[in-house]
């Protein structure tokens, strides 16, 4: 087992194209994994599996994949680009400890990568900068670390400088030590002179500068006129990054392979291992706390595969867990590093690692807390978004309807954004998510992965309901069933909070509740979920806490229909007291335009209940507006806005609230007739 301090489990980052996959690869390479070098052009790059994703330009599917640098083990976690999947981008943020945020040298800062940085902010993640592209005639590195810093508001510091050469190629000097890298990715002979070179000694000096800043030996050493050694230097930076006082720049080409080793050693120096950021309070080191952040069908013999990442104690093979999501024990059948393509058997892995397991059958499922020991609460640990829009789907004909379930609910145990239920009409679904594209893409997988081939009808809004006020209810509960001979009772006492926007749903069990019978658990759990999807009760709710306070029964029979009834009229009655207010799904929506198409599609945002947060001027004649825009006025926005710009314009969108909806706008029948 790795021990947790030569583990870093790092995300890569970025705006669709600005090369992520072919650094992904790269780093592959680099560190022996595997053997060629794929090119994203020809198609055969590694962590890219799904042919749409190839199509599209986007990567859907993250995985997590591990290699070897210099004896530090690094678990490389594949994020998508593409804002329409944020919820994966934010589960692949919560396990991760530091990330490679790539921006493309010509491109700069781009609408999408300012998105993924906020998140990672808020997940505070040590990041460093990858300024990639670098060959391409036009780059501009300079350009590139002053849009981080006025963007994204972040203290960047080059750590190299790139040298510009009359032949248009890249040399790279290490500002720590002054080694000059050439074009080839090779070392030069000879170190680079600083007092020759004005401005890499000015960019030498402002490294030291805003490392004195932050730390007090680097402080001491200027004051003092002295030049610290690079390893003090390094130790001074590693200590910034974790503390999130700078992000270190570095530059380069992953086309080409330059600058790829030295970004590695970066990750090795001053990117926590999950021993820096997670400490293991609360749990004796024995404890096994692991959380599922990934399931992957991909038809293997072995069934789905679970990605966990590992936060205290240590998972092995002939040892049962605990799932406490579904409270029910989980065994592994197999233990994997994930090496690229190929899984390598393990016997068991430690606090901070990443793995897959084996023997998930249909019970394992993203954002489940995997643990030994008394871990009795079910915690809000992983939120996922509510899905936004839903669409009726149905295979065309000959395909039979339980195949065509079999493959929806395999999506679905992927991706808790996407929800899937049969319905309205015999024979159709209806299939839930966060945007349009979202839909669409899951849509592009049945086709390729299954072969079938669906009609869909239009969008359809997905509304909330939330509660105005708290409240609590006790509810007792008695009946005398007719084939049973007695009578059959529970008490279920609960409570109900209003929460923030955007909080979402939080159900909380008390903390005996481990204690419980296990039918008693599931039938209070089944009735919180039939009463928040029954239709007839209004829209499914959100932004608010169900709380079960505590249950008792008379030990009889049929004690869990007697729970399933009292949870769901005594949520009936706490939801009836605490008002419920209609809720409509709000987008934030970022649209690029040449500015002479600007004064059109601000007119048509307005004219869709829009409100502008921003209207930015970009390079090339090019602005950004950034707005909220209720996703009722969204639908078809694609067509909508390639028609007014002539096909020039561009947008993305990504849910971002739920607010109180107009009432003359909550009203919509589904669309049966898929034509
Ligand atoms: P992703 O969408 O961020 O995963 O980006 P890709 O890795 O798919 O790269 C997008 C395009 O940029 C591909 O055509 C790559 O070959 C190209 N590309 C990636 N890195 C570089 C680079 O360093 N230099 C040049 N010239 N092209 C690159």
């Amino acid at each position: 087992m790795t021990p947790a301090d030569a583990i870093r489990n790092v995300g890569i980052i970025a705006h669709v194209d600005a090369g992520k996959t072919t650094l992904t690869e790269r780093i592959l390479h680099n560190t022996g994994t595997i053997r060629y070098m794929g090119d994203v052009r020809d198609g055969n790059t590694v962590t890219d599996s799904l042919p749409q994703e190839r199509q599209r330009g986007i990567s859907i599917i993250s995985a997590a994949v591990t290699c070897t640098w210099s004896q530090t083990q690094i678990n490389v976690i594949d994020t998508p680009g593409h804002i329409d999947f944020t919820a994966e981008v934010e589960r692949t943020l919560s396990v991760m400890d530091g990330a490679i945020a790539v921006f493309c040298a010509l491109r700069g800062v781009q609408a999408q990568s300012e998105t993924v940085w906020r998140q990672a902010r808020r997940h505070a993640i040590p990041t460093i900068a990858f300024i990639n592209k670098l060959d391409r005639p036009g780059a501009d590195h300079r350009r590139a670390v002053r849009q981080l810093k006025e963007k994204l508001l972040v203290n960047a510091v080059p750590l190299q400088f790139p040298l510009e050469r009359d032949d248009g190629s890249i040399g790279l000097v290490d500002l720590l030590t002054g080694d000059v890298l050439n074009a080839d990715g090779q070392p030069a002979a000879q170190k680079l002179d600083f007092n020759a070179n004005p401005d890499a000694s000015a960019a030498h000096s402002h490294l030291v500068e805003c490392l004195a800043e932050s730390d007090d030996v680097i402080l001491n050493a200027y004051l003092e006129n002295t030049i610290p050694s690079p390893e003090t230097l390094r130790a001074a930076l590693r200590r910034a990054v974790i503390r999130r006082n700078l992000v270190p720049v570095l530059f380069g080409s992953a086309l080409r392979n330059v600058g790829v080793p030295q970004l590695l050693d970066a990750v090795r120096d001053y990117l926590p291992s999950p021993a820096d950021r997670h400490q293991t309070q609360g749990s004796t080191a024995e404890e096994l706390n692991a959380t599922v952040f990934k399931v992957v069908d991909q038809g293997g013999p072995e069934g789905p595969i679970a990605y966990l990442r590992i936060y205290t104690g240590t998972l092995t093979l002939d040892r049962q867990v605990w799932n406490v999501h579904r409270q029910e024990n989980f065994t592994p059948t197999q233990l994997y590093r994930v090496y690229a393509e190929m899984f390598e058997p393990i016997n068991g892995a430690g606090a901070g690692d990443i793995v897959a397991v084996s023997g998930v059958g249909t019970t394992l499922r993203t954002g489940d807390t995997l643990a030994t020991g008394p871990h009795p609460a079910i915690t809000a640990d992983m939120t996922f978004p509510e899905p936004v829009v839903s669409m009726v789907i149905e295979p065309v004909a000959g395909i039979p309807a339980a195949s065509f379930d079999a493959a929806l609910q395999r999506f679905c145990r992927e991706d808790p954004t996407l929800k899937a239920k049969p319905g309205p009409l015999p024979g159709q679904w209806t299939l839930a998510g966060m945007g349009e594209l979202h839909l669409d893409v899951v849509r592009d997988r049945i086709k390729t992965d299954f072969g079938m081939d669906t009609r869909a009808g239009n969008g359809k809004v997905e509304y909330r309901d939330t509660i105005a006020a708290p409240a609590a209810v006790t509810y007792h509960f008695t009946k005398q069933l007719t084939n049973l001979e007695h009578i059959i009772t529970a008490d279920i006492e609960l409570d109900v909070t209003p929460l923030h926007n955007g909080a979402g749903l939080e159900i909380l069990f008390p903390p005996d509740s481990a204690d419980w019978p296990e039918d008693q658990r599931e039938a209070i759990a089944a009735g919180i979920r039939d009463f928040i999807n029954a239709e007839a009760e209004g829209f499914p709710l959100t932004d608010m806490r169900i709380r079960i306070v505590a249950a008792k029964h008379d030990a009889g029979e049929a004690a869990a229909l007697a729970f399933l009834t009292a949870t769901r009229l005594a949520l009936a009655d706490a939801i009836a007291k605490a008002r419920r207010v209609k809720m409509e799904p709000v987008m934030r929506l970022e649209v690029s335009t040449p500015q002479d198409h600007l004064g059109s599609v601000i007119a048509d945002l307005s004219a869709r209940r829009a409100r502008i947060t921003e209207v930015d001027s970009l390079a090339l004649g090019a602005a950004r507006i950034t707005a909220l825009v209720p996703l009722a006025e969204l639908l078809g926005y694609a067509t909508a806005i390639r028609t007014l710009s002539s096909g020039r314009a561009d947008f993305v969108a990504e849910p971002a609230v739920y607010e109180p909806a107009p009432q003359d706008h909550v009203k919509q029948a589904p669309t049966t007739d898929l034509g």
